[in-house]
């Protein structure tokens, strides 16, 4: 670990932190977290911090609810936005352990994730993962609520003066950066009041936290900016909504050398490489519902917005599922573009890892790379070529997760019946309300 608990401790004291974060994850990607004060940090890094887990959602019984906070202690960080204030604060990210204090508590996403990070390495291999996350700046009324106009009227790599959220974007990276992220590129996307902020790769664990952190900067500075950001995926119709893309890749835990390169393989890529993506085809379907776990979610993913609908890899469009970015050596990577900032990132990055690694232990091979505009095809054109799509809806998703043992098998037993029963409920509220769409074109008609 990068600090020692006597570390942690004199940093807070020097620096001030009155209160500390100890944050963790529900099984839908939301944040928790307990403060506690600085009188209580030791006690807290000693893993002997409790708490009652009765009332999270998709965690436990009333009959088993106590738990224990196991701080990562690479994740010390005091608040940049807090700075220079009298009491400061930090954070610490835990893993979930249950009463007992030893055992990880399976309805942790972080020990999901944990277990499929084992996996890999009793195969040799480590995993690194760099998330591209989209969201939206959209205005706030003078209750502070938020509108549906967008900060702003730019597109694609525009600047200010037009990009008028990039103040509050600025803001995000610099505060990023004293997090300790390295901020890759920040630019404004496609759609009016779209940004993207790209963070350099780490290993899975890392990278998912981050991916936590990341939201709570954002949302944190944009309230500060009079904003509200969003990273539902298409909070607009009619335009591009926010993907997660996805950037993944093997390497040697021994030599540490990317395994996904071979400089004599086809397009430069390794059989292993192949293989993972073959994997993460032949699950998928089953895994939209961690990757696009909401309604939303599949009004993003159609034809015309820069998102996937269809099953197929490519080395240069972006329709596909699948795209395998230039670089080659250290950065050969293969690129998912399904998923979306609603994801929980540790499960979404449990299932990609194990999708790909059952890819290689079963020698699985993907079908030809698909360079053309799948968009363009029929659907019988579709069909004899053997192309299957994304589930088109929640509901979709759903079956397709209980038509896939291997999402139950990675998950375990508690994340999956949890997630699912969730899910059906989500999509149960959702089926039966009346939307503006059914207004319109049927309220006057008939
Ligand atoms: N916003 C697009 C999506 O939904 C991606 C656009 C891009 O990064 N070029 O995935
Ligand atoms: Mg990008
Ligand atoms: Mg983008
Ligand atoms: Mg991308």
């Amino acid at each position: 670990s990068k600090y020692t608990k006597e570390q942690i401790l004199k940093e807070a004291k020097e620096n001030g932190v009155e209160f500390i974060r100890l944050q963790f994850t529900d099984l839908f990607g939301i944040m928790k977290n307990v403060a506690i004060t600085f009188s209580q940090l030791e006690k807290a890094l000693d893993n002997d911090c409790m708490f009652d887990g009765s009332s999270i959602d998709g965690f436990v019984r009333i009959d088993e609810s106590d738990m224990y906070l196991h701080p990562d202690f690479d994740t010390w960080a005091i608040f940049p936005w807090r700075k220079h204030q009298n009491a400061q604060t930090a954070r610490l990210i835990c893993s979930v352990y249950k009463a007992d204090n030893v055992t990880p508590f399976e309805g942790d996403p972080r020990n999901v994730l944990q277990k499929v990070i084992d996996q890999a390495a009793e195969m040799g291999y480590g995993f690194n993962v760099g998330p591209e996350c989209e969201f939206f700046l959209f205005n706030t009324d003078e209750n502070g609520a938020p509108t549906l106009e967008t900060n702003d009227k730019a597109g694609y790599f525009d600047l200010n003066p037009i990009d008028t959220g990039s103040n509050c974007r600025r803001d995000i990276c610099l505060a990023l950066e004293e997090m300790g992220y390295t901020i890759e590129a920040s630019h404004h996307e496609v759609a009016k009041g779209q940004h993207e902020i790209d963070f350099q790769f780490g290993d899975v664990m890392t990278t998912a936290d981050r991916v936590m952190t990341f939201k709570h900067v954002v949302k944190t500075y944009a309230t500060k900016h009079g904003l509200h950001a969003t990273f539902m995926a298409k909070p607009i119709e009619g335009i591009n909504g926010s993907g997660m893309h996805t950037n993944m890749s093997l390497y040697d835990l021994k030599t540490g050398k990317n395994v996904f390169d071979d400089p004599d393989g086809e397009l430069g890529l390794s059989d292993t490489a192949y293989s993972f993506i073959a994997g993460i085809m032949a699950h998928i379907q089953g895994i939209a519902v961690v990757s696009n776990p909401t309604v939303n979610s599949y009004k993003r993913l159609v034809p015309g917005y820069e998102a996937p609908s269809y099953l197929v890899w490519s080395t240069s469009n972006r329709s596909c599922l699948v795209r395998i970015p230039a670089s080659r050596g250290k950065g050969t990577r293969v690129e998912l573009r399904c998923p979306d900032p609603t994801c929980n990132p540790y499960l979404e990055m449990a299932l990609c890892l194990a999708a790909g690694l059952d890819g290689i232990k079963k020698g699985l091979k993907p079908a030809p790379a698909y360079d053309e505009n799948v968009f363009a095809l029929s659907d019988e054109e579709l069909h004899t070529k053997g192309i299957q799509c994304l589930p088109g809806s929640l509901a979709e998703a759903i079956a397709a997760a209980e038509a896939d043992p291997f999402i139950k098998e990675t998950l375990g037993n508690h994340v999956y019946s949890n997630y699912i029963s969730g899910k059906k409920a989500e999509w149960d509220s959702y089926k039966t309300s009346v939307s503006q769409w059914e207004i319109n074109h049927y309220m006057i008609n008939y």
